[in-house]
């Protein structure tokens, strides 16, 4: 599974990084990076990013099998 990020939606909210702090990090401007950024998830983060897919406000985030 690819996670991206529409970052035309994104607006910093951070519960991305809070659901998987180990894919999503957010900087002192709010400005996300997504760490496997065009990569498949490791496993051992598969389900803590379905969490913070379905936990963003704005449904900036999108997955691909
Ligand atoms: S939860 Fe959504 S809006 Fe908030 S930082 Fe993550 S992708 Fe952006």
């Amino acid at each position: 599974m690819k996670v991206f990020v529409d970052t035309t939606r994104c607006e910093g909210h951070g519960l991305c990084a809070e659901q998987a702090p180990g894919v999503f990090s957010l900087d002192d401007d709010a400005e996300l990076t997504q760490h496997f950024e065009g990569a498949e998830i490791p496993d051992e983060h598969l389900t803590a990013s379905r969490a913070a897919v379905n936990a963003c406000p704005v449904g900036a985030l999108r997955t691909v099998s």
